[in-house]
């Protein structure tokens, strides 16, 4: 018999069954409408295969051989400069200057992509991940600043981040609220974070459904937010400006038609992933 999981929101254990994937269940909380991943599988099974890197570090750029490295590059360079428009609006408080105690961590960093965009736009950075095998790549090829490190362990280091980023992290964690709650712990007074997942109620998941592989990937996706559900969580775990951005990526390779699209879905928190800024 399979045990079902409560509600790693609210304790709650009465579900209504949303997607059924193989064994896996996903379910919406009756009590408080997170929709998560009823029976996961074991966690130490799943994390070093994360990785398997099929590209050398200098394909990451703009004219990538590998179209979604190109891809990536432009997203994460669209995510730099939606940091630097942040930062610059709170310039009055002096925040940002890419200065070297100005600091920002990456929690999942992976490959180190995102971060080495921030390295040449100036950052300052750090991250962590829990693979191994893509922590070196990050390290041998860009140099940063990466370890294995846990949020515990950075709770009893005792240092504290200016800026934070969790890009497609938060819906792979078992107990999101749990874990936040240690973010907050390790970010600065006054600091920010940065939060992106997949969109339940995108237009991309409405129409394709189980298909999504952005929404639906039961092995290592635990939770499937909306904007609703996402802003319940980070205020649940301590959070309390949190505010929807629009962040929607506009690639020129995909036309105008998909780009216009992507703009007004993301305006009405319906593009495929949801962002949100903490404090
Ligand atoms: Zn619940």
């Amino acid at each position: 018999m399979i045990t079902m999981r409560v509600c790693p929101n609210c304790g709650n254990k009465g579900y209504k069954e949303r997607i059924r994937e193989k064994d896996f269940i996903i379910g919406e909380c009756e009590e408080c409408g997170l929709t998560y991943l009823l029976n996961p599988p074991d966690e130490k099974e799943i994390y070093e295969d994360y990785y398997t890197i099929e590209f050398k570090g200098d394909d990451y750029n703009k004219d990538s051989r590998f179209a979604h490295l190109s891809e990536i590059y432009e997203i994460n360079r669209q995510r730099v400069a939606f940091i630097k428009t942040l930062l610059e609006n709170n310039a009055s408080a002096g925040a940002y200057k890419p200065r070297n105690d100005f600091t920002l961590l990456d929690i999942g960093c992976g490959t180190g992509l995102f971060l080495k965009s921030c390295t040449d736009a100036g950052f300052s950075v750090t991250g962590i991940d829990v693979s191994m095998n893509a922590l070196n790549f990050a390290r041998d090829n860009y140099n940063l600043d990466v370890s294995k490190k846990t949020l515990d362990d950075l709770l009893k280091e005792g240092k504290k981040y200016d800026l934070i980023t969790m890009w497609h992290v938060l819906e792979h964690i078992m107990n999101p609220v749990e874990e936040l709650k240690k973010v907050k712990g390790i970010l600065k007074e006054g600091g920010l974070l940065i939060v992106e997942v997949p969109n339940l109620n995108s237009i991309k998941f409405r129409l394709s459904g189980k298909k999504w592989k952005g929404g639906n990937h039961p092995l290592y996706h635990r939770t499937f937010f909306t904007a609703a559900t996402l802003k319940e969580t980070l205020s649940k775990s301590g959070f309390t400006k949190i505010e929807t951005r629009n962040l929607p990526y506009i690639l020129d390779n995909k036309g105008l038609l998909y780009n216009q699209s992507k703009k007004l879905f993301n305006k009405f928190s319906a593009d495929a992933f949801l962002d949100v800024t903490a404090s």
